[in-house]
C-alpha cells in the first residue's frame, strides 16, 4: 500500500505531466464554461502542491526515516492480524568514503543515487524503499503469507546483484558493493517497527564488518555481541587513557641457534570486570571510534620501553615487532613519530620492526602508506609481511614496500612436519623469499615436530605456542633466563642442506 502510494505521488511530480495543462484548462472552457476553467487553472496547481509536499514526507526523500518507522509500525501490526509478515533489509555500501576520494562528493552522490534507483528497479511495486542520511538504503518488503530463509537470501543477493553491476562515472566504469543485513518481521526483538529495523540495522554492521559483499541475517546472538560491544566502546577512550590496554610479548627465535630473534607486542585489554581480553574482541570497537593511532601509541611506547628495560637487564633482544593497521600506515607524521620514540627510549631504528597485513599490501593503492613504509625501511626499521600467504600480494607490491621478512601464516605451518602437500608449499614460499633476498619467519608453531621441520627446510626463524605464549613483559626476564640456559644444554636442530 505504502510502495503503491509513493510510485503514483512520484509519477505525479513527473514535470511531463505539465504539457498536459494547456490542453486540461481548453476542454474545460468548451465544456463547462467559466466556472470549470476557474476550477482546473487554480485547482489543479493546488492539488499538485499537496500531492507533492505528501510525497516528501513518505520517506521519498533522505529525511523519511521518522515517516519510514511509523510505515514500519503498520506493517508490523497488519502482519499481527492479518497472518502475512515482512522483511527489512538494510544496505551499506563497503566503501562510500573510497569514492569521495577517488571522484568527489558530487560524484559520489550520483553513484549512489544510481545504486538505490536501480535497487528501486529491482523490487516489486509494493514494496518501500527509504534513503536514509547515513547513507544507507533500507528496503520493506510489502506483507506476504510465506517468506523463508531462503528466500530473504535470494531478496538480498538480488539487491547486491543491480548494485554490484559497473557504473560509468566520469569516463571511468566504477564498481561499487555493498553489505546487506535483514530481519523477519517475526524475528525482530520486540513487535515495533523500530525494533525491526534496529535488528536489521545490526545484521546490517555485522554484515559490513565481513565485507565487502556480505550479507547477514539478524539473530539474538548478535544483538548480545552489540550491547558488548557498546559497553566496550563507551571504555576504550577511558582504557587507552589509564593504562589498561597493555603489551603482551611473544618470543621469536632463531631455528639456526635457538637464540631470541625477537618479540612480537601483541594488545590486551586489562578490563576492570571481564578481566584480559584478546585483540579479537576489541580491536574492531578500536577501530570503529578512530582511536587505532591512539592504541599504536600505546603498544609503540610499550614495547619500546620493554626493550629499553631487557636492554638495561642484560638480555639481547634484537628487535621488538609490533602491528600496524593501514588506518595507523596511512599517517603522514607516522616516521617522524616513531623516530621520536625511538629517540626517545635511545634506541637505533633497527629495534623496531613494524608488521604490516599481507592484505594491507596486496589491497592498497595507497600511496600513502607505500611512501611511510618506504621512508621506514630507509630509516632501519625492518618491516615484516604479516600472514603471508592469505592476502594475494604480487612480487612487484612485494618489491614496492621494502620489506625484510615474511611471516609465513599458521594455516601453512599446521600439519607441516605431517603433510606432504604443506611441506611443498612452504618450501616453495621459501625459495621465492631466497631469490628475492627476505628472511623468513614461520608462525604459529605449536609442536618440536613442526618446528623440526620448518628448521630442515631452510626457515630461518619460528614464533608460536610451540615455543611460548604472549605474556606481560615481566614474564619474559623470567622465560628469557630459562630459554637462555635451555639453549645450552640442548644438541641444536639441524638444518637440512637445499
Ligand atoms: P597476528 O599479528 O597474526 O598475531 C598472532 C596471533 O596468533 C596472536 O593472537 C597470538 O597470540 C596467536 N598465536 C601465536 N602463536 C600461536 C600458536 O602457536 N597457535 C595459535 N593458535 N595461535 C597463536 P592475538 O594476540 O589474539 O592477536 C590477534 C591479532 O590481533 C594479531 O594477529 C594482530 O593482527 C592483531 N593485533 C594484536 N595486537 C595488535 C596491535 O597492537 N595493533 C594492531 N593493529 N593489531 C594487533
Ligand atoms: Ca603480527
Ligand atoms: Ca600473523
Amino acid at each position: 500500500m505504502i510502495g503503491y502510494l509513493r510510485q503514483a505521488i512520484s509519477s505525479f511530480r513527473r514535470t511531463e505531466v505539465l504539457v498536459f495543462l494547456p490542453a486540461l484548462t481548453l476542454a474545460a472552457f468548451w465544456i463547462g464554461g467559466e466556472g470549470a476553467l476557474l476550477m482546473i487553472a487554480l485547482g489543479l496547481p493546488l492539488v499538485t502542491l499537496v500531492v507533492v509536499l505528501v510525497g516528501q514526507g513518505a520517506g521519498g526523500g533522505p529525511t523519511g526515516g521518522t515517516r519510514m518507522i511509523e510505515d514500519l509500525d503498520t506493517v508490523m501490526a497488519l502482519q499481527a492480524e492479518a497472518g502475512r509478515t515482512t522483511a527489512c533489509f538494510v544496505l551499506q555500501f563497503d566503501d562510500p568514503v573510497g569514492l569521495i576520494d577517488r571522484y568527489g562528493r558530487t560524484t559520489q552522490s550520483e553513484i549512489l543515487a544510481c545504486c538505490n534507483d536501480r535497487v528501486r528497479g529491482a523490487m516489486r511495486l509494493g514494496d518501500s524503499l527509504t534513503a536514509l542520511e547515513d547513507g544507507s538504503l533500507v528496503v520493506v518488503l510489502a506483507p506476504v503469507y510465506r517468506l523463508d530463509l531462503e528466500t530473504m537470501v535470494q531478496i538480498a543477493g538480488r539487491i547486491q546483484a543491480v548494485v554490484h553491476q559497473p557504473i560509468m562515472a566520469r569516463a571511468d566504469v566504477v564498481h561499487v558493493t555493498c553489505s546487506i543485513g535483514f530481519c523477519h518481521g517475526r524475528r525482530a526483538p520486540e513487535p515495533t517497527g523500530r525494533s525491526l529495523l534496529d535488528a536489521a540495522q545490526i545484521a546490517a554492521d555485522e554484515a559490513r564488518r565481513h565485507g565487502p559483499g556480505a550479507i547477514r541475517a539478524f539473530s539474538i546472538d548478535m544483538a548480545r555481541a552489540k550491547v558488548n560491544r557498546d559497553a566496550l566502546r563507551d571504555g576504550v577512550e577511558i582504557a587507552l587513557a589509564d593504562g589498561q590496554i597493555k603489551a603482551h610479548f611473544q618470543p621469536q627465535i632463531s631455528t639456526d641457534t635457538g637464540a631470541i630473534s625477537g618479540m612480537e607486542a601483541l594488545a590486551r585489554w586489562y578490563h576492570p570486570d571481564r578481566g584480559c581480553l584478546l585483540p579479537g574482541e576489541f580491536l574492531p570497537v578500536i577501530e570503529g571510534t578512530g582511536l587505532s593511532e591512539r592504541l599504536n601509541q600505546v603498544m609503540v611506547a610499550e614495547a619500546l620501553s620493554a626493550l629499553a628495560d631487557w636492554d638495561r637487564a642484560g638480555f639481547s633482544v634484537p628487535t621488538v615487532s609490533v602491528n600496524f593497521s593501514a588506518a595507523e600506515l596511512n599517517d603522514p607524521k607516522l616516521p617522524e613519530r616513531l623516530k621520536w620514540e625511538l629517540d626517545r627510549f635511545d634506541l637505533t631504528t633497527d629495534r623496531l620492526t613494524i608488521e604490516v597485513l599481507e592484505t594491507v599490501v596486496a589491497s592498497s593503492e595507497n600511496d600513502m602508506i607505500a611512501v611511510n613504509i618506504a621512508t621506514l625501511a630507509a630509516m632501519g626499521c625492518g618491516i615484516d609481511l604479516d600472514d603471508f600467504g592469505t592476502g594475494n600480494a604480487s612480487i612487484t607490491s612485494i618489491r614496492r614496500f621494502a620489506l625484510r621478512r615474511l611471516k609465513i601464516d599458521r594455516s601453512f605451518v599446521t600439519g607441516v612436519d605431517e603433510d606432504r602437500e604443506q611441506q611443498k608449499l612452504v618450501a616453495a614460499i621459501l625459495s621465492m623469499a631466497e631469490r628475492l633476498g627476505l628472511e623468513t619467519m614461520a608462525e604459529g608453531v605449536e609442536s618440536p615436530a613442526e618446528h623440526t621441520m620448518l628448521a630442515q627446510l631452510g626457515c630461518r626463524h619460528v614464533q608460536g605456542y610451540g615455543i611460548a605464549r604472549p605474556m606481560p613483559a615481566d614474564e619474559v626476564t623470567v622465560w628469557m633466563g630459562r630459554h637462555i640456559e635451555r639453549i645450552a644444554t640442548t644438541p641444536r636442530i639441524g638444518q637440512k642442506a637445499r
